[in-house]
């Protein structure tokens, strides 16, 4: 499934490149593993996630798909904590 990271780096410039690559490649785990098994039950397709924000701030989720009802499903499951 597509997740597509639009994430600029930390002001913080404390935050290395190598740690701010960590965070990003955490961030895409936690979502496919969140939203893996979602497949649309009328379509059959899957979602894709693009997330902007900046490392260390909250993310905002964009999600695109086959149907509205499909892609609010993923958003859900995506901001429920
Ligand atoms: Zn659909």
């Amino acid at each position: 499934m597509p997740i597509i990271l639009e994430i600029l780096p930390a002001t913080d410039a404390r935050h290395e490149a190598a740690v701010e690559a960590l965070v990003l490649d955490e961030l895409r785990r936690r979502i496919r593993k969140r939203i893996e098994l979602m497949v649309c039950q009328v379509h059959g397709r899957e979602p894709t996630v693009t997330v902007r924000g900046r490392v260390g701030t909250r993310y905002d989720y964009h999600v695109t798909g086959c149907c509205t009802a499909f892609v609010r499903s993923v958003k859900w499951r995506l901001e429920e904590d």
